[in-house]
């Protein structure tokens, strides 16, 4: 089998609000086509426009190859030679950042390729099944609340409805203080609390809570100041709380906090992870499947993890497609309790919510192993073409 050509759609929920701290607003679907019909979907979480560029632009020298039109009469059923080749190709402008998220959604789309023509779903090709069913967390950002009582109380009332849909976990973006303040809101660190204590009198005690503050903290002190706070209220990790190239300070918030210390969402390659683990020394390593560099990627990242014996717990904020991935992932990955869900329900992005029929189901707050063929997504064209022309006209 060859690959004859790529497609990428750039698309724009047409409802986006510039000043929302939210990646899924746009998006960049890949569609990998091949000479014998199969065609593989794959998505990634950069950019959109800058993206498709990565993929289209035409290469100029053996160090600066064009992803797209490099990867033409390659074989899709070998996607970690593709991966390798693609990566030392395009290593001058690329080996980190926009290229290699790039690169993931092209990679993710083989895998999907690999999937249908061997007629089984993709996580059988990436190794052993670790769970009959595993458990996604809900991903929790309320839009509403541009004040303090609205946002906490916002907060609470999502995490009890998401208990009550099933889900056995949630994460509260308490997006209170730092660069990405939700509406602006500037609060004191002392009041977080309030939430998080809040949060588990809704919840009771058998829920697992975990916080993201979007590097909100610019010191060692500072953060630990607050997360000592929350110690007695059973959180299962912090995420990012301290600028992604504070490796120094990472390290010493790893060993000196009550709570175990999650980051990585932002990173390209297992080199970055490396860092991140062994110089950052953080508890939890969060890739996200698409920006770290596709499946093949992040399948390295989850060994090194284990190695190391850390857990793993992806981020996903995109569509059904990055769900549809991580879960593949998590089905042959022991040491991944968890993974980001935004459920669909909720959802602000009508991207998130429409783009992907007939996702993996929640039942009883677990997903069951996936069975279809391939990565098993099919995209509802509709929306697409709706959704890509909402982005034409964001065109300047
Ligand atoms: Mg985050």
């Amino acid at each position: 089998m060859r690959i004859t050509g790529v497609t990428c759609h750039v698309l724009l929920d047409p409802g986006y609000e510039r000043d929302a701290t939210s990646s899924n607003q746009d998006d960049i679907v890949v569609e990998v086509h091949t000479d014998e019909g199969i065609t593989g979907i794959g998505e990634t979480d950069l950019n959109a426009w800058v993206a498709r560029a990565c993929i289209e632009a035409p290469g100029m020298h053996t160090m600066d190859l064009g992803l797209g039109e490099t990867l033409v009469g390659m074989d899709p059923l070998d996607p970690v030679a593709v991966w390798d080749s693609l990566y030392v190709g395009t290593a001058m402008t690329g080996r980190r950042g926009a290229v290699v998220h790039a690169l993931g959604a092209l990679d993710m789309a083989l895998w999907d390729i690999c999937g249908k023509a061997a007629g089984v779903p993709t996580w059988q090709l990436l190794g052993e099944p670790a769970h009959d069913f595993f458990a996604p967390y809900a991903s929790l950002l309320p839009n509403r609340g541009d004040s303090w009582d609205d946002f906490s109380q916002a907060l609470v009332d999502q995490a009890a409805w998401a208990q009550r849909l099933g889900f056995r976990a949630a994460k509260l973006e308490i997006l209170v203080t730092g660069p990405y303040a939700h509406s602006g809101l500037r609060e004191p660190d002392e009041r977080m609390v309030e939430i998080v204590a809040g949060v588990r009198r809704a919840v009771g005690p058998d829920f697992t809570i975990m916080v993201d503050v979007a590097y909100a903290w610019e010191s060692v002190e500072r953060a630990l100041a607050v997360i000592e706070s929350w110690a007695e209220y059973d959180i299962f990790f912090v995420e990012t709380p301290l600028w992604a190239d504070d490796l120094e300070g990472y390290a010493e918030l790893a060993r000196r906090s009550p709570i175990k210390i999650a980051a990585g969402e932002w990173l390209a390659t297992r080199y970055e992870f490396l860092d991140l683990m062994d110089r950052g020394l953080i508890d939890v390593a969060q890739p996200d499947v698409g920006r770290v560099g596709g499946l093949t990627e992040a399948r390295r990242v989850c060994d090194l993890a284990a190695e190391r014996g850390r857990l793993v717990v992806p981020h996903g904020w995109k569509t059904g497609i990055t769900i549809a991935a991580t879960a593949h992932l998590a089905a042959v990955t022991p040491h991944m309790p968890f993974f980001e869900f935004v459920p669909q329900s909720v959802a602000e992005s009508a991207l998130r919510r429409e783009l992907v029929v007939d996702e993996l189901e929640l039942v009883d707050g677990l997903l069951a192993l996936p069975q279809k063929p391939g990565l098993g997504i099919e995209l509802n064209r509709e929306a697409l073409e709706r959704f890509e022309e909402a982005a034409r006209k964001r065109q300047p």
